[in-house]
């Protein structure tokens, strides 16, 4: 598996497994089954619900700790944001099973997000936390985040995908070493994109699928990748990019499908800010 350096040393590897709305009670077989296929990075989160039973398939798979990249990630937090940040980390790690993750993404930039990250600091120097950093960070509150803080972010995870590519989001994260993660790379299946005319003709020019051109795609951008699947053989397929290359000329087609705009959540929206911080997962 290919990996990309973090700005703190350490390896994550390019592509990996995210469990974003698989029920818990699926989580545990999806899990085993994409261990089985190769997957070594998981991305889970507290408000998925299904922490625990990444953790159940960890144990059970039997694979050596260090070999694992573990993701999870921190919700929202308001009042008193440096103590429960902790005590939802802890209860992130007792969930999973583990006594450390790889990396503890801060979910959304809303909240006390200062008090939130200072908590994740310590996380990370007291090796609670191998990295950290945040998920849906547009450039703006990344920067100052970067700017007014000792650590700098390892990680954005942000929606990233043919229709909305990020290219500036991405520049600016290279200038400041933020390792660039995709969210949602294929959209969800937004805008047909398993059946898209320009994915499929190039994906025929490869034998490869329009999912695997896509993932491809954000392997060549150097962006770390998680597609999400309950099957089996979609995982296999999706584990499956490692052994072709996109040209420059159908790297620029897939530019040309960018529509500049997200197809999920608008972070600068009131309401969505509004909707998204009502929830609380009450640890
Ligand atoms: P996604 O990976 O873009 O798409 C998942 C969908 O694609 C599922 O419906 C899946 O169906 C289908 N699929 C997967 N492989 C396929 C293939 N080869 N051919 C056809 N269909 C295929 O969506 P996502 O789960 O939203 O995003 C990926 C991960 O990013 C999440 O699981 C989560 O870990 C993370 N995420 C993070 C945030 C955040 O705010 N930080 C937000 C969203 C997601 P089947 O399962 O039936 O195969």
């Amino acid at each position: 598996m290919q990996t990309v350096t973090l700005n703190n040393g350490i390896e994550m590897p390019l592509l990996g497994f995210g469990v974003y709305q698989i029920p818990p009670e699926k989580t545990e077989q999806a899990v085993t089954d994409a261990l089985a296929v190769g997957y070594r990075l998981l991305d889970t989160a507290a408000a998925y619900g299904n922490e625990g039973a990444v953790g159940r398939a960890i144990e059970k798979s039997g694979i050596p700790r260090a070999e694992l990249f573990v993701t999870t990630k921190l919700w929202i937090q308001d009042a008193q944001a440096e103590e429960n940040t902790r005590r939802a980390f802890e209860t992130s790690l007792t969930e999973l099973g583990l006594d450390h993750v790889d990396l503890y993404l801060m979910h959304q930039p809303y909240g006390d997000v200062y008090g939130q990250w200072r908590a994740m600091e310590a996380l990370n120097r007291e090796g609670l936390a191998r990295a950290i950093g945040v998920a849906n960070f547009y450039p703006d509150r990344l920067l100052d985040l970067i700017l007014n803080n000792e650590i700098t972010p390892a990680v954005n995870q942000i929606e990233t995908h043919p229709f909305f590519q990020r290219t500036a989001d991405h520049d600016l994260m290279r200038e400041h070493g933020v390792q660039h993660q995709s969210w949602g790379g294929f959209a969800e299946g937004k805008n047909d994109l398993f059946t898209h005319p320009v994915l499929s003709e190039i994906g025929r020019a490869h034998d490869k699928s329009a999912a695997q051109v896509v993932l491809r795609w954000l392997i060549q951008r150097s962006i770390v990748t998680i597609p999400k699947s309950v099957s089996p053989d979609r995982m296999a397929q999706n584990f499956d990019v490692f052994g072709f290359a996109l040209t420059d000329a159908q790297m620029a087609r897939i530019a040309d499908l960018e529509t500049g705009t997200t197809l999920f959540f608008d972070h600068h929206d009131p309401e969505m800010v509004a909707w998204l911080s009502k929830r609380r997962l009450g640890s």
